[in-house]
């Protein structure tokens, strides 16, 4: 038999365009793992951060390409998808997630949703190969079984999380249609840094602002928390930056404001009144109160004085240097922590090769991508499922309008 449209796939985006399909077009999805959505389970912590409030196409990498999609369907729409399948939305400041904050209630409506929609779903195909035969796509399983469809969804994700199946494995079948696809990384990601305080500050969480460096120039900052662990620093602020860092990563710094709240006048007024107020202390003792107890050794380090140094004794240099260590920590940065720790894949299916308005391959007519394999990345809050959900309706809607009886 021959499909309206073969989806590659069950994560996100497939099941998502796999729910839109009130016109029962005939669909066939084919998933690798034993389950569909394995990955979805994962997301946002087990409660799936499915949207966000401020959906906007700047925040992505290429606005140019998701200004037509949010124009069109936008949050808006995601919202009342979710909300006609029985997903209520609970916010977190900007971020939705359903009212239940599970996200496995977000998986079993979209399975519902597209048991009802006649969606053919069959597990445990591993896709291996396929082409385009006339106007026909016909696919080749594991198994050397053969499918065939008049449309073909590439909905197989990035290479974020071989564990759950994305893994990039199709990206060498769709280079060899013509196709461009731009290498991956992994993104919103910890990072390794080369700081011999590490094991010390392992765990210690911090409210600051980080800034990604490269040449001595601020890249990109973000407001949040910064946690220091064993190998380096994690958290939301290293993970937004991610997105940030191309080519040699070791070319990059962060630099972390512990008094990002203080201009370095103020921090400056703050440590002389300190100066007058406790001089008699001791440097171990003259920080605390001031930074975390952890901090203090690695500052005190860095300004390179005895611990034993009396406060009063800190000339207007060390002042204006400990200013600068409080509000420029700067740490190396190795590499980060790969693919299966990483949430998102930068990179995929060039941006210029696709129609922004239908997801069609300019090159390969009757050849659609859906979500992450597409060569769009949005920062943590929502926005990379938000980009799975609005290419999946912006995809659905074409090949409606091409099948629909
Ligand atoms: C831990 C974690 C937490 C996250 N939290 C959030 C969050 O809260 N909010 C947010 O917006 N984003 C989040 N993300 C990102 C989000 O999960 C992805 O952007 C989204 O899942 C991409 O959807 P997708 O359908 O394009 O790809 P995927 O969800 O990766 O699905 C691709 C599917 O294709 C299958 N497949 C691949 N190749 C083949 C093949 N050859 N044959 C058959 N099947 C194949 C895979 O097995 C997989 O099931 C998170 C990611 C991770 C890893």
């Amino acid at each position: 038999m021959t499909y309206d449209a073969i989806v590659i796939g069950a994560g996100a985006a497939a099941l998502f365009f796999g729910a839109l399909n009130k016109d029962k077009l005939n669909i066939l999805m084919l998933e690798r793992n034993d389950r569909v959505g394995k990955k979805l389970l994962t997301t946002g912590n087990g409660r799936c951060n499915y949207t966000n409030t401020k959906l906007d196409e700047n925040t992505y990498n290429d606005k140019d390409f998701t200004s037509y999609m949010i124009e069109k369907y936008g949050y808006e729409a995601i919202v009342e998808k979710f909300k006609a399948m029985g997903i209520y939305p609970y916010m977190e400041e900007d971020r939705v997630y359903p009212m239940s904050l599970q996200a496995s209630s977000v998986l079993d409506v979209l399975r519902y949703e597209n048991d009802r929609n006649n969606i053919d779903i069959k597990t445990d195909v591993f896709v291996k190969s396929f082409h385009k035969d006339g106007d026909i796509f016909v696919l080749k399983d594991q198994n050397a079984n053969i499918y065939k469809g008049k449309s073909l969804v590439i909905a197989c994700g990035g290479a974020a999380m071989p564990k759950f199946g994305s893994d990039a494995n199709l990206f060498k079948q769709i280079k060899e249609l013509g196709i461009s696809v731009i290498d991956t990384k992994p993104a919103l990601v910890p990072y390794e840094c080369d700081y011999k305080y590490l094991k010390h500050l392992d765990g210690l969480r911090v409210k600051a602002k980080l800034s990604l460096k490269k040449a001595g120039k601020i890249i990109k900052d973000d407001e949040d928390d910064v946690l220091f662990t064993k190998y380096g620093l994690s958290g939301p602020t290293v993970f937004q930056l991610s997105r940030y860092i191309k080519g040699k990563e070791s070319a990059y710094k962060f630099s972390i404001d512990f008094f990002y709240t203080f201009t370095e006048e103020e921090m400056f007024t703050l440590l002389s009144e300190r100066r007058k107020d406790i001089g008699h202390k001791s440097l171990d003792e003259f920080f605390i109160g001031l930074i975390h107890k952890r901090l203090i050794i690695p500052v005190i380090d860095r300004l390179g004085l005895a611990k034993e140094t009396l406060a009063k004794d800190l000339s207007e240099n060390n002042l204006h240097k400990i200013v600068k260590i409080l509000k420029d920590f700067e740490l190396d940065i190795i590499k980060n922590k790969g693919y299966g720790i990483g949430q998102i894949s930068l990179g995929g299916v060039a941006t210029e090769e696709i129609n922004a308005k239908t997801m069609e391959s300019k090159k390969v007519h009757g050849l659609y991508f859906i979500g992450e394999v597409i060569d769009i990345d949005g920062p943590c809050g929502g926005y990379n499922l938000s980009f799975a959900w609005l290419s999946a309706m912006a995809a659905y809607d074409d090949i409606r309008s091409r099948w629909k009886a």
